[in-house]
Formats: C-alpha cells, sequence, structure tokens
C-alpha cells in the first residue's frame, strides 16, 4: 500500500507510568508519532518492588524485544521455580531461623517465571530505551476538546494547550481522562475501597537472612493467614526482599490521598497473631511505613475502553488490587494491542487496490481501531479485576467456598494464575490484527 495515503497518527499519552511508558515504546517502533504528557517533574517510582508474570513478559518481548531484555537484566531469580504458599499463621516453633511454615500448596511458575525487580530499576530500563523529546512534564490534564474537523485539543493544569489525532488516558487509578470520557457524575470515574490495605517495604536481605535463613529469603512465598496475608520475594538482584504486608480492614478509608502514614507498631499489631517467620519479617520493616489502600474498579466498572478517539489503558482503565501481581502486566498486554493496531505495520498490510480503506477518514480508521481494542481487551482485564478481589479474600482465608480449606484454596489459586500466566498473548495480537482489517474492509 502507498503509505502517503494512509497518513499516520499523532497520538498524545496521558501519564508516563509502566503503561504510558511501554505504549509509547510499542509506537515509536511501528512509526506512530507520539507525545507523553506527565504530570510529575521527572519519571519516579516509589521504593517497592514489582514482579512479572510469563504473559507480561511475552508482552514485553512483542512491543519492543529490548523491553524484555530491560527486564530480565534487573530481574531477581527466585532459588526455586515454584511459587509457595505456606500457612503463615500456625507455625511450629518460636525462633524464625528453625521454625516451618507449613507448606499449603505450590505452583510451577514455568523456567524462570514471575520474577521479582525493583519497580524503579524497571522504570530505569524503561526510560533508557525512550528519547526524551517525547516526554513534556508537568503536565497534568485538564480537558479535553473536539476540534472542528479531525483532532482533539488538550488543555493542562497550567494554562498549556496541545493537538492530537487521539489520546490514550495511561493516568492510573484515578485517571482524569476516565472522568473525562465517561462523565464526573458516574460512579465509573471513581475506583472504591476494597476494605484491605498494604504495608510495603524493602528490607536489606542481608538483615532478612540473618533473622530468618537462607531458604526462606531465596525465593517468591505467599504466607496465608486469617484477615491478613504477607508477599515476599528477593528484588535488586538478591540484595532486597519485597515484603507486601497486607491487612483486612473494615472501615472505611477516611483519606484524600490513596496513601497514609502507618507506624511500625501497627503493623505488628496486625499481624501479631501470625506466626514467628511473619512477625519476624513485619519486625524488620522500617519505624514509619507508609499505608497503601486498595482500591480497584471492581464495583463500577468503566463501561467501554474506547470512546471516539480517545481510549483507556492501565489502571486508567482496570484498576486491579494487586493480589495477583497482574496488574501492570495487564497494562501492557493494553500497550501491545495498542501499538499494534495503531501502528503502520498493519496498514501497510493492505493491498494497494484497497480504495474503501484508503477511502475511509483517518478518524475512522482510529475509532475502528480503538473499537477493537476494547472488544479484545476489556473481558480479560475485568476478569482481573475481580479475580484479585476474590483471590485477596481466598488468601486471607475469607471466601465462603474456599475459608481455610487448603486443597480448595490451592485449586482456586491454581487456574486463576493459569489463567492470568498461559494467557496467549500472541493469538490476541492476531485476533485484534484480523478484526481490524475486517472492519476496515468492510
Ligand atoms: P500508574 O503507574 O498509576 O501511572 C500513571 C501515571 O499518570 C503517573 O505517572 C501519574 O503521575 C500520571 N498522571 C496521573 N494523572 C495525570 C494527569 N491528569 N495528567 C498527566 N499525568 C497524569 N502489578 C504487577 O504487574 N505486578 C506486581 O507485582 C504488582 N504489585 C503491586 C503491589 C501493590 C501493593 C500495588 C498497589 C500494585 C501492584 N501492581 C502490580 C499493580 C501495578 O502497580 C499497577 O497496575 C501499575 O503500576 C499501573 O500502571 P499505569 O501506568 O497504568 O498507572
Amino acid at each position: 500500500m502507498n503509505m502517503s495515503n494512509v497518513d499516520t497518527w499523532r497520538i498524545a499519552i496521558v501519564g508516563g507510568g509502566i503503561t504510558g511508558l511501554t505504549l509509547a515504546l510499542g509506537l515509536i517502533r511501528r512509526g506512530v508519532s507520539v507525545c507523553i504528557y506527565e504530570q510529575a517533574q521527572n519519571f519516579r517510582e516509589i521504593g517497592a518492588g514489582i514482579g512479572f508474570t510469563p504473559n507480561a513478559e511475552r508482552a514485553m518481548e512483542l512491543i519492543d524485544e529490548r523491553i524484555k531484555v530491560g527486564f530480565k537484566r534487573i530481574a531477581t531469580r527466585n532459588a526455586s521455580d515454584w511459587f509457595q504458599y505456606v500457612d503463615g499463621y500456625h507455625e511450629k516453633g518460636a525462633d524464625p531461623r528453625t521454625s516451618e511454615e507449613k507448606l499449603l500448596f505450590r505452583i510451577y511458575l514455568g523456567e524462570r517465571g514471575f520474577e521479582g525487580c525493583a519497580r524503579s530499576e524497571f522504570l530505569d530500563e524503561l526510560v533508557k530505551l525512550m528519547d526524551p523529546g517525547v516526554v513534556e512534564f508537568r503536565k497534568r490534564l485538564r480537558s479535553i476538546h473536539e476540534m472542528e474537523g479531525d483532532g482533539l485539543r488538550l488543555e493542562f493544569e497550567d494554562g498549556t494547550m496541545a493537538e492530537a489525532d487521539a489520546v490514550i488516558g495511561c493516568d492510573g487509578i484515578r485517571s482524569r481522562v476516565r472522568q473525562l470520557v465517561v462523565g464526573e457524575d458516574n460512579p465509573a470515574s471513581y475506583p472504591h475501597y476494597t476494605h484491605k490495605y498494604a504495608l510495603r517495604g524493602l528490607i536489606p536481605m542481608t538483615e532478612a537472612v540473618a533473622a530468618l535463613g537462607e531458604a526462606k529469603c531465596a525465593t517468591r512465598f505467599m504466607h496465608l493467614g486469617y484477615n491478613a496475608h504477607l508477599l515476599t520475594f528477593p528484588v535488586a538482584l538478591g540484595s532486597l526482599m519485597n515484603v507486601v504486608a497486607f491487612v483486612s480492614d473494615p472501615q472505611e478509608w477516611p483519606h484524600e490521598q490513596m496513601t497514609s502514614v502507618a507506624s511500625k507498631q501497627e503493623a505488628v499489631e496486625a499481624f501479631k497473631d501470625f506466626g514467628p517467620t511473619v512477625r519476624a519479617v513485619v519486625g524488620l520493616l522500617p519505624d514509619e511505613l507508609s499505608r497503601w489502600a486498595v482500591f480497584d474498579t471492581y464495583d463500577n466498572p468503566v463501561p467501554s475502553y474506547a470512546h471516539g478517539s480517545i481510549a483507556l489503558a492501565g489502571d486508567a482503565a482496570h484498576a486491579s488490587a494487586p493480589h495477583h501481581g497482574a496488574g501492570a502486566g495487564f497494562g501492557i498486554e493494553d500497550a501491545l494491542v495498542l501499538s499494534t493496531l495503531l501502528g503502520t505495520e498493519l496498514l501497510s498490510t493492505l493491498s494497494n487496490d484497497d480504495q474503501e480503506v484508503v477511502k475511509l477518514s483517518k478518524r475512522d480508521r482510529l475509532r475502528a481501531a480503538f473499537e477493537v481494542y476494547d472488544t479484545v481487551r476489556r473481558d480479560r482485564a475485568q476478569w482481573l479485576v475481580e479475580s484479585s478481589r476474590i483471590i485477596g479474600e481466598v488468601y486471607e482465608w475469607q471466601h465462603p467456598e474456599t475459608g481455610d480449606d487448603s486443597e480448595k484454596c490451592h485449586h482456586e489459586a491454581y487456574w486463576r494464575s493459569h489463567r492470568i500466566w498461559d494467557y496467549d498473548v500472541d493469538d490476541m495480537v492476531k485476533k485484534a490484527e484480523q478484526m481490524l482489517l475486517q472492519r476496515l474492509r468492510g
């Protein structure tokens, strides 16, 4: 096809988190002009760890193989390729170096599957691949307006404007783009408190090993218990232990912000009935902690991820509780589908004499691409939001169908995890491409 007949787009990405950055890398690689508008002064990440499941790794690779190479460079190898789910509550022995948490079940991760890294290191790997000219900082989106003819105008809080053919909201759980497309009065504009919060920390591995012994630190453990649970895995090439301590909270979240300050004493209190291993991990957390309220979009899901020439991706589209460790991975899957559908490679597969397609306006082609994106992504992503809530209850022995029955908990954890990890990402891309070609050809 003569590509001069088919203009490519100017895409505005709002938000430079994992979704926005991977999407930008995917689009640039596919010949699309991109600008990221980020409200912060620079790229920054919190001091916490993150893990990526096999589907996310495959999506990284298909977006741009350098993303996966970058991740693997900083990913910390688990000592075992099995995810260990242990009873953190009833433990025999008092000394965490010798006490034993009963292994309830374990799930095979695949070779070097579900590895973790420090979030800041992953961000550095993404930023290294990005042309700095692609990003504008201190641009907090206020509104989006349709222009006469094709195109959208973005207005920022500092009074400046920008124009683009399309906007993709990658602006996270409290997305402004989501509010603009579904309406500020619509409950789907706002995430809800899941009645769990997380206390997160990175502990020097030398301290963790001294307190717990090598075996409890070298791989991924989920410590189950009543009304709370704790996840640990090694990051920073084994020099740090990532800790996420989840606690059930019957109260409403009282703050405007999603984080608040917590004292270590509160964490100690929340896990006081757990066994010595979990209590020792909590004891190693710093004295002053951040409490992260776990919010999600389960109660009022966004009805569509496509609204004309505006789309939503990542947490802006489907914020989920983090209990499957898959939220960012799903943002990367979104980025893969969007960059494929908007990329010039796909358009050039249409034959030269496909006049019907050439005749379609840029806006119609763009809208078709976003509608296909919505069709391909929404069911899977909404399912993750729901399943993350359920599995959080399973890990805290609260779910009415599983209780503290480890066989039933295993069954739930197994099929739900595999539905995430084993997803055929290549097939998703193929289906999305076919759907778009069919739609464009009428
Ligand atoms: P964000 O990371 O929220 O990025 C949004 C960006 O948009 C930010 O940079 C923000 O500054 C910017 N922005 C916001 N509003 C505006 C505006 N109006 N204008 C301009 N810019 C704006 N996921 C995993 O895959 N694996 C894990 O192990 C994992 N662990 C987790 C543990 C915890 C405790 C939590 C809470 C989450 C975890 N997640 C995990 C989920 C993961 O963190 C999120 O899904 C992911 O970070 C979402 O990325 P995003 O780019 O969509 O949004």
